[in-house]
This record gives C-alpha cells, sequence and structure tokens, in this order.
C-alpha cells in the first residue's frame, strides 16, 4: 500500500488541485494525508469510502473536493450536507481556516468519524452534527444561517437544492457536487427552478463541467447564487 504520509502522495494532491487552478500548500498537503489516514484506517469499522487505494483517495475524494474551493467566498459560514467522510468539508476548511464548517450527515458513526478528525487535526472551526438535514434547518441560527451550502454525491439535485434552501442567507450559494450525467442534472436542476420561481425563489446559476485530472473521469459543478428569497 503506497503511503499516504509519503511525497508522492502529498504531490499527486498539489498537482492534481493546481489542475483547476488551487494551490496547495506544503501544510495543508501535510494535513490532507493525514486526514486521509484516518480516513482509511476508520473505513473498516464505518464505510466511509468505497476507495480504498490511496493514489484514487488523493484524486477522487481530495482533489476532486478542492475543485470546489474557488466558489467559496472567504469567511463564509458553510454547511455541508450528507458529508459522509468529509467530502467537501473537510479539504474546504483546511484551506481555508476563515471558513466556519458545519458537517452533517444522518450516520452517527460517521459523524464520530469527523468529530475525531477535526480534533486530531486541529480544526476548531469544524463541527459534526448527527441529524437528517431537513430537520436541522428548525434549529435555533441555522435557517437562513449559512452563506454556502454543498453536497458532494448526496441526491438528486432538486432534492438537494430543495433540503438547502431553508439554511441559505439571502445572496447566499447552493453548490452541487455532481457525477457524468450532467444532461439528465441539468434537465432536472431546471424544472425545479421553474418550480420555486414560481414561488417567487430566483437563483442565478452557473453549471461547471470538469474531469479529474489523472483518471479524467467526468463531474460537475452547479453553483446557484440565491437572488430573493
Ligand atoms: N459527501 C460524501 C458522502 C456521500 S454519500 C462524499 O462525497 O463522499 C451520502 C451521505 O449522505 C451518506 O453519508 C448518508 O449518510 C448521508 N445522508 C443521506 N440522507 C441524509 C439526510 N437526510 N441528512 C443528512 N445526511 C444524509
Amino acid at each position: 500500500m503506497t503511503d499516504v504520509l509519503g511525497v508522492a502522495w502529498q504531490e499527486r494532491v498539489v498537482k492534481g488541485a493546481s489542475h483547476f487552478g488551487v494551490t496547495v500548500s506544503g501544510k495543508t498537503s501535510k494535513a490532507l494525508a493525514l486526514y486521509a489516514r484516518e480516513l482509511l484506517a476508520w473505513n473498516a469499522k464505518c464505510n466511509l469510502t468505497a476507495i480504498t487505494d490511496p493514489m484514487e483517495v488523493a484524486e477522487k475524494h481530495m482533489v476532486d473536493a478542492l475543485a470546489v474551493v474557488p466558489h467559496i467566498p472567504a469567511e463564509s459560514r458553510l454547511l455541508d450536507i450528507g458529508t459522509g467522510g468529509g467530502f467537501p468539508g473537510i479539504p474546504a476548511s483546511m484551506m481555508d481556516e476563515t471558513l466556519s464548517v458545519t458537517l452533517v450527515d444522518a450516520v452517527r458513526k460517521k459523524v464520530s468519524f469527523l468529530k475525531h478528525v477535526a480534533r486530531a487535526l486541529k480544526l476548531p472551526q469544524v463541527e459534526a452534527i448527527h441529524a437528517r438535514a431537513e430537520l436541522l434547518s428548525k434549529e435555533e441560527g441555522r435557517g437562513k444561517g449559512y452563506d454556502v451550502v454543498t453536497s458532494r454525491a448526496f441526491s438528486s439535485i432538486d432534492a438537494f437544492v430543495k433540503m438547502a434552501l431553508p439554511f441559505v442567507k439571502p445572496q447566499g450559494r447552493i453548490i452541487a457536487m455532481k457525477g457524468s450525467a450532467l444532461k439528465e442534472d441539468e434537465t432536472v436542476l431546471t424544472a425545479c427552478l421553474k418550480e420555486l420561481e414560481a414561488e417567487g425563489v430566483h437563483f442565478s446559476v452557473e453549471v461547471i463541467p470538469y474531469t479529474l485530472p489523472f483518471s479524467g473521469s467526468g463531474r460537475s459543478l452547479f453553483v446557484l447564487t440565491l437572488h430573493s428569497h
């Protein structure tokens, strides 16, 4: 097994992220390596990821998660719904210490892992919550409380947008990280936004298809900015 703490692993992350114009410092690539080590160590009991090859983890989890970083303004309050093992919330928090990051997942063991990582890697700006996201927006300070709401590989895009909406501040963003089914996602999103417009909710939308740098796998980012609510 490749040593995730080794130079080759960290170089892969740095090189991969540069593909999106994202600069990863030596300190951050080390932190990401420590995170990957914990992810793989806990995976046996927690089912955090189907990807177990460290080099694949570097690309398909770390580098992929970093693709969202340019779309998150500094000092944002960020909510990552269905974060699982912490993607993209944990890598985003490591890239920008001005972010305040709430990770939410419905599976308790995953949240235990996230709390462990936040403690072990000294990420005081990260909180991990065990909840179903649809119930969390009722909690004080959460509704309309976030600048950015993200998810990756979470659900259909319309279900996510509707789930995320109660959390978003006016002018805030919803960012969905999706796979390669770009056309289908676009069709579903268009119908969903039409429905929301009828209710007076308006978004501007940026669709950003991209490929992962080493495998060439297709992904897409949907960045929705709220204009009225
Ligand atoms: N974002 C991660 C995990 C994706 S898997 C990644 O990209 O690797 C989807 C995750 O969503 C699972 O961990 C599941 O437990 C969680 N989940 C599903 N429904 C949820 C809900 N209603 N609220 C919060 N988390 C949920």
